[in-house]
């Protein structure tokens, strides 16, 4: 028998007040440490505790730096599944899902908008849609975006993120590496700037093109950037890679990049560039 017990007018719990905290807090695999979801959403994803640059989605990273009253362009291609191809499940299946998740056609977003004093084309990609892979519709719609600064003689900015070529389609995907590449040879002797901007992850085919052919390459802190994967190219060439080999940080140092820029300064950084790289009318 307990010593004190309550026993008219007892206190019953009330399970609508029970604060459910799942989803509220998140883990930085940079520091270990536990923050804040909303203090993560307040400085742009990247952790308040170490500066680990968390991945954003397309939309968030066009909000970022474009102005206010950008539009959205080239969003109406949609893959054609040309090999009717079937690895784990059909790749009809993964699109639909992926679009259902990204309310995306594909990986890619073109935006028209400006920055600061400079009216610029902007072609964002989604990492969320099938690993930001590239496949006929990344590379038509960053083809679009070419033409578009062609024809308008405005800056264009890439930002990748992109686990590579999109391997259900094919040749079809590696064909974009040439096509894009060959775009923004036009530009060069058009002498339109083009700034490429790489984020976490930048790898295969896309680093392999556009993603590495900036007048201005600048990327992330701590993003991974390469073409073959770490495990690929150990065992080819049997040797330990040194300590943060694909990194940013390493590949600045290595003459890969021209710049490494927070998330935060990103924005201001493009459009001081860009105040170099045009013409002042
Ligand atoms: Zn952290």
């Amino acid at each position: 028998m307990t010593w004190f017990k309550r026993e008219d007018n007892e206190i019953v719990t009330d399970d609508r007040k029970t604060v459910r905290t799942e989803g509220l807090w998140t883990k930085c695999d940079g520091c270990r440490q536990v923050i804040f979801k909303a203090e993560l959403d307040a400085n742009d994803n990247v952790c308040p505790k170490c500066g680990k640059h968390f991945r954003i989605g397309a939309r968030q990273r066009i909000d970022m730096l474009l102005d206010e009253g950008y539009e959205l362009v080239d969003l109406d291609l949609v893959s054609t599944d040309p090999l009717n191809f079937t690895d784990l499940k059909p790749y009809k299946a993964r699109l639909k899902k992926a679009q259902a998740d990204t309310g995306l056609n594909d990986a890619i977003i073109n935006a028209l908008g400006t920055m600061g004093s400079h009216s610029v084309v902007l072609s964002v990609m989604e990492y969320k849609f099938i690993g930001g892979s590239m496949g006929a519709v990344v590379g038509e719609t960053i083809a679009r975006a070419v033409d578009r600064s062609l024809a308008t003689r405005h800056p264009l900015i890439i930002v990748s993120s992109s686990g590579g070529a999109r391997m259900m389609e094919g040749i079809a995907s590696l064909m974009q590496l040439a096509k894009i590449s060959a775009g923004l040879a036009k530009m060069d002797d058009e002498k339109i700037p083009y700034i490429a901007v790489l984020t976490d992850p930048t790898t295969g085919g896309v680093t392999a093109s556009f993603a590495m052919l900036g007048d201005l390459n600048i990327a992330e802190p701590g993003a991974l950037i390469g073409f073959a994967g770490p495990r690929v190219i150990e065992q080819t060439i049997r040797q330990k890679l040194p300590e943060g080999f694909q990194r940013s940080e390493f590949l600045l140092t290595h003459g890969m990049l021209d710049a490494i820029v927070p998330r935060k300064e990103m924005k201001q950084y493009i459009i001081r560039a860009l105040d170099f790289m045009t013409p002042k009318s």
